[in-house]
């Protein structure tokens, strides 16, 4: 007999990847405090996510999702925000015009603060310390104190996700994402890029519609949706203690919101079907997603959708695919016709980042533009050839002109990757490879 679903029904099952805090009282306490202070995201907005996502679903939207790999405290700061902001405003102008049809923008921002990791301990020399599991946890730096967890952290990363919404929300409504402008910004990318020649036509087409609706009159009303826009947050779904300590319920039987995010994921080493992590993101009313990686068998994700989605909500699951440019071709075929056999409606979403890191000669851990491309091509190529769709894009990027992933048109080499390698976690693309990537996939959404 299944017991009845809670905000802490999750306590009963095995949670992986959960920090080993010294000070139980203190996190049990810091946990008590969250749970009454107000929440980051609201029903109304959740559920407005989740019909958008149902559009996606139905093959009439296209959800572009992506941020940080990890946020930190240390590159907490206004303009970075800001950059990241803008660079999807920017993707989601020429995805728009790729896809002919909306799309959905939700940052990996605003919480995307804790970290899954391969081992729980780190060794360094003949030193061994617990892992770095994300800011809201412990410190990045190897000495003991900082590798400490610690749930004061936790606290910290709620009021900068806050100070980050705010912001966020006000550069949503406040007149910064109005479309002429952020195609002008496109048009300044595409006169100093490299590649200038094979964008610039698609750059002068959206330039014309642009300029074809404003003679229409499109837009002329200052309240008109082309000079604001929807913007929604995300972030993994892992430390289920103060994502338990965000769920609130909504009035007149709106059931459990988490209020933390918009969206939550589960990552691709949390989605035991018995666990924790799926025990408690069934019972939230929030559009959730999980990451479907080269492990996961066909049966076992039909177990996953009917867990999550057991009534066929549209919008309600995305299934966010990261299986590397070598394997995708192998998986993802067998995944979609068991979907479709069984008539469940998804979100099929393509994470291109996770199934492609290597190691640089250098030591760091890097991502190759083309290698990137490579996993997206094959994606769309599967669902047109399964006919089924593929709606969306999940990456990890940054507005900052960092060199964390190689190539693009500015062609970064793995000699460059140590000069502005500022990722606390994955490396990430930077803004011109972003918008490279956003050409790219509108040419491919446009065949
Ligand atoms: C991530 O999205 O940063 C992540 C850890 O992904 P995955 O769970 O797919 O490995
Ligand atoms: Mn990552």
């Amino acid at each position: 007999m299944p017991t009845r679903w809670t905000p802490d029904s999750w306590r009963n099952r095995p949670a992986a990847q959960q920090p080993n805090y010294p000070d139980k009282d203190k996190l049990a306490s810091v946990e008590s405090d969250l749970s009454r202070y107000p929440p980051l995201v609201f029903g109304g907005e959740v559920k407005a996510l989740k019909r958008q996502l149902g559009r996606v679903a139905d093959g009439r939207a296209f959800l572009l999702q992506g941020g940080d790999c990890a946020e930190s405290f240390a590159e907490f700061h206004p303009d970075t925000i800001r950059d990241t902001f803008r660079v999807l405003l920017q993707m989601a102008v020429i995805l728009t015009f790729g896809a002919a049809c909306p799309v959905v923008k939700v940052g990996r921002m605003a919480g995307q603060f804790g970290k899954p990791r391969s081992s729980d301990m780190e060794r360094q020399g003949d030193q061994e310390l617990p892992s770095y599991r994300g800011d809201n946890v412990n410190g990045i730096q190897f000495d003991a104190a900082a590798r400490m967890p610690d749930p004061d952290r936790l606290m910290r990363a709620y009021n900068q996700s806050a100070a980050t919404l705010n912001l966020l929300r006000a550069y949503a409504s406040g007149g910064y994402a109005d479309l002429h402008r952020v195609h002008r910004w496109n048009l300044d990318f595409v006169a100093n890029s490299p590649a200038a020649e094979r964008f610039q036509d698609l750059a002068d087409r959206i330039g014309e519609s642009l300029a074809f609706m404003r003679a229409c009159g499109v837009g002329d009303d200052a309240a008109h949706e082309l000079k604001g826009t929807d913007f929604f947050t995300s972030h993994e779904c892992l430390l289920l203690g103060f994502e338990e300590a965000m769920t609130r319920h909504e009035p007149s039987g709106g059931g459990w919101v988490d209020s933390s995010a918009h969206m939550l994921w589960c990552g691709d080493r949390t989605r035991q079907l018995d666990g924790a992590h799926l025990e408690f993101l069934k019972g939230i009313e929030n559009p959730i997603a999980v990451k479907v990686g080269p492990s996961m068998q066909p049966d076992e994700l039909l177990r996953v959708v009917d867990l999550l989605n057991p009534f066929d909500e549209p919008g309600r699951l995305t299934l966010i695919c990261r299986f590397g440019a070598d394997k995708v071709e192998q998986h993802l075929p067998n995944l979609i016709r068991a979907v479709k056999r069984d008539g469940r409606r998804v979100v099929w979403s393509c994470d291109p980042m996770h199934g492609n890191t290597v190691k640089s000669s250098v030591g760091l851990k890097t991502r190759g533009f083309d290698q990137l491309m490579r996993e997206v091509r094959q994606f769309f190529a599967i669902h047109r050839a399964e006919g089924t769709y593929p709606g969306g894009i999940h990456l990890e990027l940054t507005g900052q002109n960092v060199t964390e992933c190689t190539g693009g048109a500015m062609a970064i080499t793995e000699d460059k990757l140590s000069s502005r390698y500022h990722t606390h976690c994955d490396p990430r693309l930077n803004a011109d490879q972003s918008l490279e990537m956003a050409f790219q996939i509108a040419e491919l959404l446009k065949e």
